[in-house]
C-alpha cells in the first residue's frame, strides 16, 4: 500500500514523490510505504485549505458539527479495525489501541457538541443604549504536527476543536505512524466534509513541519512531541509571530505514602509504567516512595513485573507490546548505563530482548532501578521506555518537593488514605494533570489536557480548553443611542 498525501478532498498520485516504509514495530513487517513531501506540497495543500477555509467559516457551527457526528459515527462503526490498524503500525497492545480509538470517537462527539455552544460572552456595556459582547472567531488555516505514540487521539484532540470552530486544517503526522491518518482521511471523505477543510501532507518534521511553520497562509501551529524539537517549533514560530501550542514530554511520579493500599498502587503503577511500553506522554517513570512502605512496595511490584507478557501486541494476552524502532531501544538502553554509573541499582530487566520473536522487533525489558536519588539522569530525563527508578523519601512534604524537582510538568499522582494528604498534594503538586489513588495515565477528552514548566507554554489540548487555540476572541460593541458616545469619557452619570 502506497499512502499519499490527502490534499482537497482527495489522495494526490505522486508517482514522481519519494516513498519511506512503514514497519510494524513487533514484527518488522513493512506494512506500506509513505509518501516523503516537500514545501512545495505543503503549499498546495495550504492553498486548497485557504480556499475552503473562506467557506466553511460562514457554514453554521451547529452545521458543522453535524460532520463531526457523522465522523464519530464512522470511527466507532469502523473501531476494531482502526485499533488493529494503529496496534500495527505503532506497537501498543490492542486493548489499548481500542481504548485510542475511543478517545477520538468521544472528542468527536464531545466536540460536536459545542457546535451549539462555543459560547462568548454577552456583558453591560458602560454607556447607555450600547451592547457588548465576545465571540470566538474562526482563525483561518491551522497546522497541526502530532507525535508517534498516539497516531489518533491526539489528532483528535486538535483537529476536531479546529473544523467545528471553523478553521481549515492541515495535518503532518509522525513518520512512523501515517496509516491511521490514511484511515481518517478515508473518514473524511465518507462524512462529507467539504474538500479543503481537512488536509494531510506526510513528510520529515524538518521539512514538512518547517515549511508549514515558515507559511504565512498557517496562522497557529499545534505540536505535540518531544520537547527539544518543540522548543525548536517555538522558536521559529517566534520568528514568524505565529501562535503555536506545545504539548511535550515528561517526567512523572507516582508517589505512594505509607497509608497507602500497596496492592493497588503496585496496580496503578503498572498500568501507568509499562502500558504503552513505557512510551505514553503521561507514563510514570519514577515512584516517589515512603520509606515505610518502600521494601513491600518493590516486592510486589517485582511479583507483578515478572508476570508481564510482552510480544506483539496484536496477541491478546500480550500486556507490553514493542517500542517504536531500533532508535528507541537505544535510547532506553543507554540510560541503563548511565543509571548504574550513578549508582542506581539495577534490579530488574535493563536488557533488549533477544530471541524468538523478540528478534523480529523491538522489544525491551520491563525494568526498575532502585536506590535512586532525585538528582540523577535517570530520575530527571525522560526515557521513554518501560523504565522506573524508585525513590525513597521520608514524609509527605519531601515527596512532592521530589515530584516537582524536574523541568517537566505534564502528570502526577499519589496513592494515600489519607483525605487532607490527598488535597494538600492537588494543591501543591505542580503539573497539568493530578490523580489521587491512579496512575499517571487515564485522561478524559472533556478535560484540559497538557503540562505545566518544560511540558508546556500555557495551552491546553482537549476540553473546551482546546477551542482557544483554534479562536481569536472578537469583542463587538452595538451602540443604538444614535449618538456618538465615547468610552471612558461620557460614561460619568
Ligand atoms: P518528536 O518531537 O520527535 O516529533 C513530534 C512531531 O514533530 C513529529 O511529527 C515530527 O515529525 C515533528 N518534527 C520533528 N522535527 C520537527 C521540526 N524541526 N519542525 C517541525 N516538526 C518537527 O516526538 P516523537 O518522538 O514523535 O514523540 C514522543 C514525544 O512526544 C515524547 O517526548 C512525549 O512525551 C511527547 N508527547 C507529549 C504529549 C503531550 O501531550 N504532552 C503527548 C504525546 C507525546
Amino acid at each position: 500500500m502506497k499512502l499519499t498525501n490527502f490534499v482537497n478532498g482527495g489522495f494526490q498520485q505522486e508517482e514522481s514523490a519519494e516513498f519511506v516504509p512503514v514497519v510494524n514495530p513487533a514484527t518488522g513487517e513493512e506494512l506500506a510505504t509513505v509518501q516523503r513531501s516537500t514545501a512545495a506540497d505543503v503549499e498546495e495543500a495550504v492553498k486548497a485549505a485557504k480556499a475552503a477555509q473562506k467557506k466553511w467559516a460562514l457554514v453554521p457551527a451547529p452545521k458543522r458539527a453535524d460532520y463531526l457526528y457523522e465522523i464519530g459515527r464512522l470511527m466507532k462503526e469502523r473501531k476494531e479495525h482502526l485499533a488493529s490498524v494503529l496496534t500495527k503500525e505503532m506497537g501498543k497492545v490492542i486493548e489499548e489501541g481500542r481504548g485510542e480509538v475511543q478517545e477520538g470517537i468521544d472528542m468527536a462527539f464531545y466536540m460536536a457538541g459545542e457546535g451549539r455552544r462555543l459560547f462568548g460572552e454577552t456583558t453591560p456595556s458602560e454607556l447607555a443604549d450600547k451592547f457588548a459582547m465576545s465571540v470566538r472567531a474562526p482563525i483561518g488555516v491551522v497546522g497541526l504536527i502530532t507525535p508517534w505514540n498516539f497516531p489518533v487521539a491526539i489528532a483528535t484532540w486538535k483537529s476536531f476543536p479546529a473544523i467545528v470552530a471553523g478553521n481549515a486544517f492541515i495535518w503532518k503526522p509522525a513518520t512512523e505512524t501515517p496509516m491511521m491518518a490514511y484511515e481518517m482521511a478515508k473518514i473524511f471523505k465518507e462524512a462529507g466534509l467539504p474538500d479543503g477543510v481537512a488536509n494531510i501532507v506526510f513528510g520529515s518534521g524538518s521539512e514538512v513541519g518547517t515549511a508549514m511553520i515558515e507559511h504565512r497562509d498557517i496562522r497557529v501551529i499545534s505540536f505535540t512531541g518531544s520537547t527539544d524539537t518543540g522548543r525548536k517549533v517555538a522558536e521559529l514560530c517566534g520568528r514568524h509571530l505565529k501562535k503555536v501550542s506545545l504539548e511535550m514530554g515528561g517526567k512523572n511520579a507516582v508517589i505512594v505514602m505509607d497509608d497507602a493500599d500497596l496492592d493497588l498502587a503496585v496496580d496503578g503503577i503498572l498500568w501507568s509504567a509499562f502500558g504503552t511500553a513505557g512510551q505514553r506522554c503521561t507514563a510514570c517513570s519514577r515512584v516517589i516512595v515512603h520509606k515505610a512502605a518502600k521494601e513491600k512496595l518493590q516486592q510486589r511490584l517485582l511479583e507483578k513485573m515478572d508476570q508481564l507478557t510482552i510480544g506483539d501486541g496484536m496477541d491478546e494476552t500480550v500486556k507490553v507490546g514493542p517500542v517504536i524502532n531500533q532508535k528507541a531501544l537505544e535510547k532506553i538502553h543507554s540510560y541503563i548505563e548511565i543509571g548504574k554509573e550513578e549508582g542506581a541499582e539495577l534490579i530488574r530487566g535493563g536488557e533488549i530482548l533477544t530471541g524468538g520473536h523478540f528478534d523480529k522487533g523491538n522489544y525491551y525489558a520491563p525494568t526498575l532501578f532502585a536506590g535512586v536519588t532525585p538528582g540523577m539522569r535517570i530520575a530527571q530525563e525522560e526515557i521513554f521506555g518501560p523504565v522506573i527508578s524508585l525513590i525513597e523519601v521520608a514524609s509527605f512534604e519531601e515527596a512532592i518537593e521530589v515530584n516537582n524537582g524536574v523541568i517537566y510538568g505534564l502528570s502526577s499522582s499519589i496513592f494515600t488514605a489519607d483525605v487532607n494528604r490527598a488535597f494538600k498534594a492537588q494543591r501543591d503538586l505542580d503539573t497539568g494533570i493530578v490523580y489521587i489513588n491512579a496512575g499517571t495515565t487515564g485522561a478524559e477528552i472533556h478535560l484540559p489536557f497538557g503540562g505545566t514548566k518544560g511540558t508546556g507554554n500555557g495551552h491546553r489540548d482537549s476540553g473546551v480548553a482546546a477551542l482557544d487555540v483554534f479562536t481569536e476572541w472578537k469583542s463587538i460593541y452595538v451602540d443604538f443611542s444614535g449618538k456618538l458616545q465615547r468610552a471612558q469619557i461620557d460614561n460619568k452619570a
